[in-house]
C-alpha cells in the first residue's frame, strides 16, 4: 500500500521541500533529478533516481522501479534572464522533457499530474490582479514554455484521459523553517538569497534591476509565497487528483505585492543589518508587477498559506543561509 509520487526534480529548491511534504503526508517521494543544478545532499526524504527527462529511457525505469500513483513535475530550466539570451535552450529542454516525461508515464498507466507552471506565463499586464482566467500573453521563453506544457498537459487530457492539477507560482521564497532543506542556486538569480548575502557580505552589494518602473517606488513589484505554504498546496492538489475530481488550474501567491525595496527593508529589519545597495538597469524580461488576485486555492483546496509574511521568509531564508552550504 506505499504510494509512490515521482518527483522530478526532487533534488532541487521546490522538489526537495515538496518531499519533505510528501512524506510528511505518507507518501514515498522518489527524487528523480539529474543533478545539473539540485543537490544530493537535498534528497533526504525518499529514495533517489539519477536520470534526466531527455532521456525516456530513465524515466520509464525510474516508473517501472517505483510504480508510483501520480507525477509530481518541478525539473525545468527557470531563469528568466537565461531564457531571453538563450531560448533555445528552454523550449527545447523545458517542453521536449515534459512531453517524454507525459508519454512515459501514460504509456504505465499513470494519468495524475501535477505541475509546476508559473505566473510569468501572464506577461506584461500593467498591474492587475492575475487569477486563473487572466490571459497568458509570455514575454520571455521561460514563460512561454511553462504555457506550452499547459497547454500539452490539456490537449492529451482530451486524448489520453491525463489529469493534471496545475500551479502557476509567484514568487517563491524562504526555506523549510525546520532547516532540513533551503534555498541554494548557482549561479543565484533571485532577489532574497541575494540580498541576505550582500547583508552578509558574501557578495559585495544587490543591484537593484531597474527604479523607474511605474510603481510607488519605481521597483518591480512581486507577491512572495513561502516554500512550504506552496508545497502544502500540492499535497491538497495531489489528493484532488487522487479523489478523482477535474483538472484544475490554481495560482499560488499571497495577494500582496511588495517592491524591490520593500523587500529590502523587511530584510534589514529582520536581520538588524544594512543592505549594500547598487542602482541598475532594468533586467530584460522583468514585468512591472505579478500578484496574484485569486483565491481559488484557498477556497476549492482549502490551501492555507500561513507562512507568506516577508517577515517570516526573509527570517527563514536567514537562518538557512547560516547553515553548511550543500557541497554535491
Ligand atoms: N531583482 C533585483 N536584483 C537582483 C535580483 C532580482 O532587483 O539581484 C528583482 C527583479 O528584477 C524582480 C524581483 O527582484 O523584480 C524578483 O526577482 P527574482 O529573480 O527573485 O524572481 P522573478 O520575479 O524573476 O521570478
Amino acid at each position: 500500500n506505499d504510494m509512490h509520487v515521482l518527483v522530478t526534480g526532487g533534488a532541487g529548491y521546490i522538489g526537495a521541500h515538496a518531499c519533505k511534504a510528501l512524506k510528511a503526508a505518507g507518501f514515498i517521494p522518489v527524487a528523480f533529478d539529474n543533478f545539473s543544478t539540485g543537490w544530493r545532499q537535498a534528497v533526504k526524504f525518499g529514495p533517489m533516481f539519477q536520470g534526466d527527462l531527455m532521456d525516456r529511457a530513465s524515466i520509464e525505469a525510474a516508473i517501472a522501479m517505483y510504480k508510483p500513483v501520480a507525477i509530481m513535475h518541478f525539473a525545468a530550466l527557470s531563469l528568466v534572464g537565461e531564457s531571453m539570451t538563450n531560448p533555445a535552450k528552454y523550449w527545447r529542454v523545458n517542453v521536449n522533457g515534459s512531453l517524454n516525461l507525459i508519454e512515459a508515464a501514460l504509456d504505465a498507466g499513470i494519468k495524475n499530474f501535477v505541475f509546476s507552471s508559473t505566473c510569468a506565463t501572464y506577461g506584461e499586464l500593467d498591474g492587475v490582479a492575475l487569477n486563473e482566467d487572466t490571459p497568458q500573453t509570455p514575454i520571455n521563453a521561460y514563460g512561454g514554455s511553462k504555457r506550452a506544457i499547459e497547454m500539452i498537459l490539456r490537449d492529451f487530457e482530451k486524448s489520453h484521459g491525463l489529469n493534471s492539477v496545475i500551479f502557476r507560482y509567484f514568487n517563491v521564497a524562504g526555506a523549510d523553517p525546520e532547516g532540513e532543506v533551503g534555498e541554494q542556486h548557482v549561479p543565484e538569480t533571485h532577489l532574497i538569497p541575494l540580498m541576505l548575502d550582500a547583508i552578509d557580505g558574501k557578495r559585495p552589494a544587490l543591484t537593484v534591476f531597474g527604479s523607474d518602473y511605474k510603481t510607488k517606488d519605481g521597483t518591480c513589484i512581486r507577491d512572495y509565497v513561502h516554500v512550504m505554504d506552496l508545497v502544502d498546496a500540492h499535497i491538497l492538489g495531489l489528493k484532488w487528483l487522487l479523489e478523482g475530481k477535474e483538472s484544475r488550474v490554481f495560482c499560488l501567491g499571497s495577494g500582496n505585492g511588495f517592491t524591490v525595496r520593500e523587500v529590502i527593508e523587511a530584510s534589514r529589519i529582520v536581520t538588524n543589518r544594512e543592505v549594500p545597495i547598487i542602482e541598475g538597469s532594468r533586467r530584460p524580461g522583468d514585468a512591472t508587477s505579478l500578484v496574484s488576485g485569486s483565491v481559488r486555492a484557498i477556497h476549492e483546496l482549502g490551501w492555507e498559506p500561513k507562512r507568506s509574511t516577508l517577515q517570516q521568509m526573509i527570517g527563514d531564508a536567514w537562518r538557512w543561509s547560516k547553515q553548511p552550504a550543500f557541497t554535491e
